[in-house]
């Protein structure tokens, strides 16, 4: 395991994400569709916040706002003290697709390197990084193949290796695991786990398992659709470090429960 020397979280008053009072239309006249209103949360360092909620309850646009690729219509938003524009241009945050979007004619170590090489990094420094990156999501065996040459998990690994290229503050994930099976997923989930305790990383992560929200978050942000909004934000009071024991805590239980009740309202909204 490689180790990328950062400080670990600290609690500071300034939260890393800031968003107040944000609301988002699309498009406009007859077709005009409120996706988000009311928006108002705030995520601090060292924080592991997932998005969850019924389908078209802006989720992803939520997600895409913070990463700067979707505008906003009402309200304000900070990242890292800058607006979204400001903080993708800082490159303070890297983003895994819901579908993994690596190049096929690149193998899993060079489209690693893109990210490093587009920022102009010499070769050799993009090489070495972009090795780190890989070992880090357990997948150095794999670095010569090709996406195709490679099981739907793994290309996953490799979306978030890239995403970690630049080493950013903030991972930005949209239901990265959606597409595997269930055990594949939780494996997944350990590894995720693991990465973000090792690296001290801030990530925001959209998921519609309940089960994954419990088991790697700090906060879980339950989500309404028409309109899309807020409707609960838990606490997951469990031991910051999770393993195969947590799955069976009788609180992690009670925690499923509790996202599944905070559901049934968003669904009844
Ligand atoms: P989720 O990720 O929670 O499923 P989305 O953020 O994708 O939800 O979508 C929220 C709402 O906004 C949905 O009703 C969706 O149809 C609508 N929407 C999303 N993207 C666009 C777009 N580019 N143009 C128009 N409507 C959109
Ligand atoms: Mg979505």
């Amino acid at each position: 395991m490689s180790a990328v020397p950062e400080s670990p979280p600290s609690a500071d008053a300034h939260p890393l994400v800031d968003i107040s009072g944000l609301g988002k239309h699309y498009g406009s006249g007859t077709e005009r569709h409120l996706a988000l209103t009311g928006v108002d949360l705030t995520i601090h360092r060292g924080d592991f916040v997932s998005l969850i909620g019924p389908s078209g309850c802006g989720k992803t646009t939520l997600l895409r706002i913070l990463a700067d690729l979707e505008s906003i219509t009402e309200g304000s938003v900070s990242v890292g003290g800058l607006s979204p524009r400001e903080a993708r241009m800082a490159r303070l945050y890297g983003y895994v697709f819901q579908a993994p979007t690596l190049l096929d004619w690149r193998s899993a170590l060079a489209n690693v390197m893109l990210p490093l090489q587009v920022m102009g990094r010499p070769k050799a420094e993009a090489r070495k990084t972009a090795l780190e990156r890989l070992e880090q999501v357990g997948l150095t065996e794999a670095a010569r193949r090709y996406p195709w040459q490679l099981s739907g998990g793994q290309q996953q690994r490799v979306s978030i290796a890239r995403a970690l290229a630049l080493d950013p503050e903030l991972l930005f994930m949209d239901e990265p695991f959606g597409a595997l099976d269930e055990i594949t997923r939780e494996r997944m989930n350990q590894d995720l786990h693991d990465l973000w305790l090792r690296t001290h990383k801030t990530a925001v992560f959209v998921t519609h398992s309940i089960a994954e929200a419990v088991f790697l978050s700090t906060r879980i942000v339950v989500m309404s659709a028409n309109p899309g909004g807020i409707t609960r934000v838990l606490d997951v009071d469990l031991p910051r470090e999770r393993n195969f024991e947590t799955r069976s805590l009788p609180r992690f239980f009670e925690l499923v429960n509790e996202v599944h009740e905070g559901l049934r309202d968003a669904y009844a909204v």
